[in-house]
């Protein structure tokens, strides 16, 4: 996380505290922040946004397997728009980065297939 990011954690949290949210105990079980109760009752992370809070432990694990599947499509995604804007712009197309365009989709296809489950 870039010094960037960081402060733009703070102020989100700073933001969330002015607006009368309160902070919790409990933390994000991605990023472990602590989590923010909104006056509307909503729960969220400064980061990842709203949450749900868990009571047990196997509903944790299923909160944090949906949670990381979600950054991963969000990260190939984002990967996989990257590479389009890239050919998009060169003339030639990079036939060795078309490797990681199959991989890329080869993991996103896991992750949906996952997600059914
Ligand atoms: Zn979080």
């Amino acid at each position: 996380m870039g010094s960037d990011d960081k402060n733009e954690v703070v102020k989100r949290m700073s933001d969330l505290m002015r607006s009368g949210a309160v902070m919790l105990d409990q933390t994000c079980p991605l990023c472990n922040l602590p989590l923010f109760k909104l006056r509307s009752g909503e729960v969220i992370c400064p980061v990842h946004g709203p949450v749900k809070i868990v009571k047990s432990e196997d509903e944790a694990v299923e909160v944090l397997t949906t949670t990381v599947l979600r950054e991963l499509e969000k990260v190939v995604a984002r990967r996989l728009h990257n590479y389009i804007n890239a050919v998009l712009k060169e003339e030639n197309l990079d036939l060795s980065g078309l490797r990681d365009l199959i991989y890329l989709l080869d993991v996103l296809e896991r992750v949906r297939r996952i997600k059914k489950t």
